[in-house]
């Protein structure tokens, strides 16, 4: 985070806490690509643990761990059935497609980020048809990024999941923020997971962890998503020192989570009193708030550089929809004056 700026542009600008230094300092090495640092170990273990998989592997991103997931689920000319709001097809370069060969078939995604099983039934149906290429995995994004961190109903992701199954093809989710929608529905991440066959999780969000994300699943998917991992540069030797970090994450950071969620929460409802600008509450379920900028005489740039010149950063999500991100370091009175800041733009 900028420390000059009330920096709300991304919950990825977090910046390690005292016991994350602490423990990267402490950490015990070995090589990671010989399975021998003890930290990197005890991490994947732990993460596996929390979402009630077999196994886990560190990746160095949450577009790795998505792209390692993709490769191991799906072979090349397969499908990669997906929303057309998701990060996995918006922010990852197309991976999947540039390197793995598949293709992305997106499915339109509602207010709150799951796609419709109508849909997605008829898009996993196997079919002789030599004209069509093959389904090779379902994904999910919970919470959703671009829907303003809502979150998934475990009834949906359970009905998603039955759907994915009864076609034969594995459900991925992109949790990358699995334990803000945990906190947000009040369970354990693994009451989520257990709806899912495979997940990506980020330890780099809102959990405050400077690099790292986890892919868990059942053992021998892990033993590809690792062979993926290694094939596209990710393969870290004294890995330890960011796996300490992320024991910290999972194990000191997740209770917090609530913190942003609320002050999300004072952000939206700050923000919707201000004429020219429109907030959807029934989406500020997280840690992200999500608006659009309505004020016609308003470019959001320039409403962007008059809140940087009044010391606050938000980022846009194309056009008109603007997006503030709450966390680790982000205070109520912090929150206060960025409402503020943006009832003098918006004016
Ligand atoms: C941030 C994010 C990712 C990717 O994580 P990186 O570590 O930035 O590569 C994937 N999915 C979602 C929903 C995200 O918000």
């Amino acid at each position: 985070m900028r420390p000059e700026f009330i920096d709300l542009r991304s919950d990825t600008v977090t910046l390690p806490s005292p016991a994350m230094r602490e423990a990267i300092a402490r950490a015990e090495l070995g090589d990671d690509v010989y399975g021998e640092d003890p930290t990197v170990n005890r991490l994947e273990a732990l993460a596996a643990e929390l979402v009630g998989k077999e196994a886990a592997v560190l990746v160095v991103s949450g577009t790795m761990g998505n792209l390692a997931s993709l490769l191991a689920h799906g072979q090349r000319g397969q499908r990669v059935v997906c929303g057309d709001e998701c990060h996995i097809y918006h922010y990852e370069a197309g991976g999947a497609s540039a390197l793995g060969g598949m293709i992305y078939h997106t499915l339109p995604t509602d207010a709150y980020g799951a796609l419709p099983l109508d849909l997605v039934r008829e898009a996993l149906a196997a079919s002789d048809d030599p004209h069509r290429a093959p389904a090779g995995v379902l994904c999910l994004e919970n919470t959703h990024n671009r829907r303003g961190g809502t979150v998934l109903p475990l009834a949906y992701l359970e009905a998603a999941h039955a759907t994915a199954t009864a076609a034969g093809i594995a459900l991925h989710l992109d949790g990358a923020r699995i334990f803000n929608a945990a906190v947000a529905l009040g369970v354990e991440a693994r009451a989520i997971t257990r709806h899912v066959d495979t997940v990506q999780l980020c330890l780099s969000k809102g959990l405050a962890a400077p690099v790292g994300s986890l892919v868990a699943g059942p053992r021998a998917f892990v033993e590809r998503a690792r062979r993926a991992r290694k094939l596209l540069g990710g393969g870290m030797r004294q890995a330890g020192v960011i796996a300490a970090a992320g024991i910290v994450a999972l194990t000191e950071m997740v209770g917090r989570l609530a913190e942003d969620h609320a002050n999300a929460r004072l952000l939206a409802e700050g923000l919707a009193h201000i004429p020219g600008l429109q907030v959807d509450l029934g989406r500020a379920q997280t840690n992200i708030v999500r608006f659009e900028l309505v004020a016609e005489h308003l470019a959001p740039a320039d409403f962007l550089a008059g809140l940087r010149a009044r010391g606050v950063l938000i980022g846009g999500l194309g056009g008109r929809t603007l997006r503030a991100v709450t966390h680790y370091g982000i205070s109520a009175g912090d929150v206060a004056r960025a409402v503020v800041a943006a009832r003098e733009a918006a004016a």
